[in-house]
């Protein structure tokens, strides 16, 4: 009997582990419910419910397929080895197939899974799925893992046009087994159910991302390189809840892209090559993962940054948080995390930048607060982008180039579009004073619209006499 364990490949189609396991002979499923180990990741209420919402459609995908779903309960991953080994021994399992995951934890889970299931002579066997290439396959000539973007996505694209990724083909209906599958839990505890909007928003299952992809493919993905940095355009594919749960691949994700550009991947249209860019930035910060663990355990990719004095300012973290900074683009994007767990990429760097440039508040709050409230919340995108904002990353925006709010607002959202969709507030203010409430003096306030908790001016000098203390970059100026 094979065993297919399911993380975060929540789907059936060019899956990896689950061709394998059918491929080899009967396959029982299983996932695990780990509510500590959810908690103690930060994992947000609105991603638990979409989880479980992905896998009453994988069970009924399954189901098409004969294989059942068992649910069981390991509360962190320090009890998943004794869970998997008693449904192993139970079935009597002679493989257990999984798709690799790569932040330490999990490394560490599935090394001690490993090693029990040795010691009961079952075989456990890993696959490359959630990415293009193996972490540690892609390195610098002298062999180390890259640490320059650039770089990086040359010899990605080099490997690609000689072996491309292909699509697995999804493994045909088996013979049923005398296995029923278990229920899944509609909630779990410690973990609110997401509002019918948001679920509206998110539908589950493979079919709704198949959709998304061919709708952007098919409408969107021309326009990508122009449309991608304004918010109040749906100009982004909106894929990555469904890319972070597993629900497609990333190898889906770039045939379909390449079929809409005649098979280029690295010439041809504008938007389709700049979009499969994004996804080797979704690549290249699953490899940092591996090649520095230090960055999957709250510490700075860049060491010397450890030392940055960042201030403890708990209500300026609570404005921030609640989108109460008087600064209507921080505010706009804010809310419409809160609304829909998601946020625009051009607006996720615009309030990381002000969090932990204007505000000096460190990159871990804002970081940890993503988590606890983003549908797509993924370690290595979310760590990869704060500590970018924050100047503590691996090719991060240099500590120098600090937005302005103002003008990222009156640049990606000139008519202020997107700043009314989300404060009614100002939903009478014409397009110049809408991205500054405050410069239309104190007569024509606007009054349930706080005013700036900060001067942008004065904490741009303080966050570069901040950077500029460090030993590491004192005497630097900017260009
Ligand atoms: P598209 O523009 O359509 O891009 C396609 C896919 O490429 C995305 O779905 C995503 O999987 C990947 N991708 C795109 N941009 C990036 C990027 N900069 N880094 C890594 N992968 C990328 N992305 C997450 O998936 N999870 C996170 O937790 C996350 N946190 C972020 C935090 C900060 C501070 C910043 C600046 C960025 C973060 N991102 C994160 C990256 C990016 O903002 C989102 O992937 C993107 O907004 C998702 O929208 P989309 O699916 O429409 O993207």
């Amino acid at each position: 009997m094979q065993l297919m364990w399911f993380r975060t490949d929540l789907r059936v189609q060019d899956n990896s582990a689950l061709a394998a396991a059918m491929t080899s002979g009967p396959t029982v499923a299983l996932y695990l419910i780990s509510p500590g180990q959810w908690q103690a990741h930060d994992d947000a209420p609105c991603k638990v419910d979409f989880w479980l919402r992905n896998l009453k459609a994988l069970a009924a995908e399954l189901n098409t397929l004969n294989v059942p779903l068992l649910i069981r309960y390991a509360d962190d991953w320090a009890a998943a080895p004794q869970v998997i080994s008693e449904v192993c021994q139970q079935l009597q399992v002679g493989t257990v197939q999984v798709n690799e995951e790569y932040g330490v934890h999990e490394s560490r889970r599935d090394q001690a899974v490993a090693e029990l299931l040795d010691s009961l002579q079952v075989n456990f066997t890993s696959h490359l799925d959630q990415i293009f290439f193996k972490p540690g396959s892609v390195l610098t000539k002298s062999g180390t893992y890259f640490q320059v973007y650039s770089q990086f996505r040359k010899v990605c694209y080099q490997r690609l046009h000689t072996a491309l990724p292909s699509v697995i083909a999804t493994p045909k209906a088996q013979a049923a087994l005398s296995i029923s599958s278990d229920a899944i839990p509609e909630q779990v505890a410690g973990f609110a159910e997401a509002s019918a909007t948001l679920r509206q928003l998110w539908p589950a299952g493979e079919a709704e991302a198949q959709r998304r992809m061919a709708d952007f493919a098919a409408e969107q993905i021309d326009f990508y390189q122009s449309a991608r940095d304004i918010p109040a355009k749906p100009g982004t594919s909106q894929l990555s809840a469904y890319l972070a749960a597993g629900v497609i691949s990333p190898r889906q994700c770039l045939h379909a892209a390449l079929a809409a550009n005649q098979g280029e991947f690295d010439s041809g249209n504008a938007g389709v090559v700049t979009w499969i860019n994004e996804l080797l930035w979704r690549e290249f910060y699953k490899h940092i993962l591996v090649g520095y663990p230090r960055v999957s355990m709250h510490r700075a990719f860049r060491a010397e940054t450890e030392a940055l004095a960042w201030r403890n300012a708990p209500d300026e973290l609570k404005a921030w948080q609640e989108a109460r900074t008087g600064f209507p683009i921080i505010d706009a994007a804010m809310r419409q995390l809160l609304e829909t767990g998601w946020m625009h990429n051009r607006l996720r760097m615009i309030v990381a930048m002000f969090l932990t440039k204007n505000l000096l508040i460190d990159w871990r709050e804002g970081e940890r607060f993503f988590m606890r409230h983003l549908i797509d919340g993924d370690l290595a995108a979310n760590n990869g982008g704060w500590q970018w904002s924050s100047s503590t990353g691996t090719d991060s925006a240099p500590y120098f180039r600090i937005f302005n709010p103002l003008s990222q607002s009156q640049k990606f959202d000139p008519d202020g579009r997107f700043i009314r969709q989300w404060l009614p507030e100002l939903v009478g203010l014409n397009k110049s004073n809408i991205h500054n409430p405050a410069g239309m003096g104190g007569l024509f306030g606007i009054a349930d619209y706080p005013a700036p908790i900060v001067d942008l001016s004065k904490s741009r000098t303080r966050a570069l006499a901040a950077f500029k203390s460090l030993p590491h970059f004192a005497g630097t100026e900017a260009p």
